[in-house]
């Protein structure tokens, strides 16, 4: 079964997601993906009770790897929880880049998340400069390995890995299908490495400029298990189309 994710960013604020809910949950109502949405912690509880009983869950953008403690301003695993999320994102370029998330943080949230009940979807994904550089495989490696390094192998399929290349986020410019599954592949193979049940089971997403008009054919792709979705995730209508096209 897909699974389609609608990563929100800093957009919508509650009576927003309340709205987008309502307007999505009766277009979606045959489809047979799992959906996931990921608004801002504060719409959580909300969208948690709007969705109770339907094929849609919540996750989070983020959290910390403790469960507790003096850690002013974040938000941890058994909070979320509480709120109503069932998974988290962890890893995403954004964090990354601009919020000083490292591998090292990843490698103990991602168990974190494990262990309160949270599915993570750890992102991945190399910069343009990289691309061309020919180092796509060494920084999914390095991201891959560090991520999952705390995690035991017979918990490696409960994640949810994002393939997102950063030069194809909210730019517009789509991985073709061939680049997309190439990369999902080689995710997939590192997991093997570790353990060949995990990397049959693991779901392995793609991420970036996902509209109506590719979904299609980017989820068409024997190594994409699902999409997570930003832009075109904060209209319901197209969601809803790329929920139809999986
Ligand atoms: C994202 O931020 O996870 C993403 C994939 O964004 P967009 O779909 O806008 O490229």
């Amino acid at each position: 079964m897909p699974l389609i994710a609608a990563n929100w960013k800093m957009h919508k604020t509650i009576v927003e997601s309340e709205a987008f809910c309502a307007a999505l949950l009766p277009l979606i109502e045959d489809s047979d993906c799992e959906v996931v949405i990921c608004p801002s912690f504060l719409a959580v509880p909300s969208v948690a009770e709007l969705c109770a009983g339907t094929a849609v869950a919540v996750a989070t953008q983020n959290m910390h790897f403790e469960s507790q403690g003096a850690f002013t301003g974040e938000v941890s695993a058994p909070m979320l929880l509480d709120a109503g999320a069932s998974a988290v994102i962890l890893g995403h370029s954004e964090r990354r880049q601009m919020f000083g998330e490292t591998d090292e943080a990843l490698a103990r949230k991602v168990p974190a998340a494990l262990e309160a009940g949270l599915t993570p979807i750890l992102c991945c994904g190399e910069t343009e400069e990289e691309r061309d550089g020919d180092q796509t495989d060494r920084v999914l490696r390095r991201q891959i390995d560090a991520g999952l390094s705390r995690v035991a192998d017979d918990r490696l399929a409960d994640v949810v890995v994002a393939y997102e290349p950063i030069w194809a986020i909210g730019t517009g410019r789509t991985a073709t299908p061939e680049q997309a599954d190439d990369a999902c592949g080689f995710i997939r193979a590192l997991l093997g490495s570790r353990s060949e049940s995990a990397s049959a089971r693991v779901r392995i997403l793609y991420g970036g400029s996902v509209k109506p008009q590719n979904a299609a054919e980017l989820l068409g792709q024997d190594e994409i298990d699902g999409a997570l979705v930003g832009g075109a995730s904060l209209d319901a209508e197209d969601f809803a189309a790329i929920v139809e096209a999986a």
